[in-house]
């Protein structure tokens, strides 16, 4: 392929066109352009990510998962910076208002006051009285 028709793959791949299409608009066999797509990293139609520790541009894998961080030890940091928000094994006993049996609550932001979903309605409304 010479540099004028990358150019113009390149091109077409901004405008939304697909492998097949570039080639009959080119005349280049599907395959040499999609090889040649699969090399080249510069896809400037795809979103930017970010590093959330360093603000870093990432490098995305395609039809991989989004990678947020740039490298592990931003990860690291990132992670031990956040986490109370994140921890999920943090957790704080408490006990119901409703039934008084003591439950577990996970995360510590956590605003679950009661056992159960049936303690919850009857301490909020009032038991079988109120409750139809
Ligand atoms: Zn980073
Ligand atoms: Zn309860």
């Amino acid at each position: 392929m010479t540099n004028l028709e990358k150019r113009q793959v390149m091109d077409l791949r901004e405008k939304g066109y697909g492998y097949i299409r570039i080639s009959n608009e080119l005349g280049i066999s599907v395959n040499t352009i999609k090889s040649f797509c699969r090399r080249s990293l510069v896809s400037k139609t795809d979103d930017k990510h970010y590093c959330r520790c360093c603000g870093k541009e990432v490098e995305q894998t395609k039809g991989r998962k989004e990678k947020k961080f740039c490298s592990d030890s931003c990860r690291m940091k990132w992670w031990n910076r956040n986490l109370d928000k994140v921890d999920r094994r943090t957790y704080q006993s408490k006990s119901c208002p409703n039934c008084g049996s003591e439950f577990t609550v996970y995360g510590t932001f956590s605003k679950k006051k009661y056992c159960s979903h049936s303690c919850y309605i009857k301490f909020r409304f009032g038991g079988d009285s109120h409750a139809k």
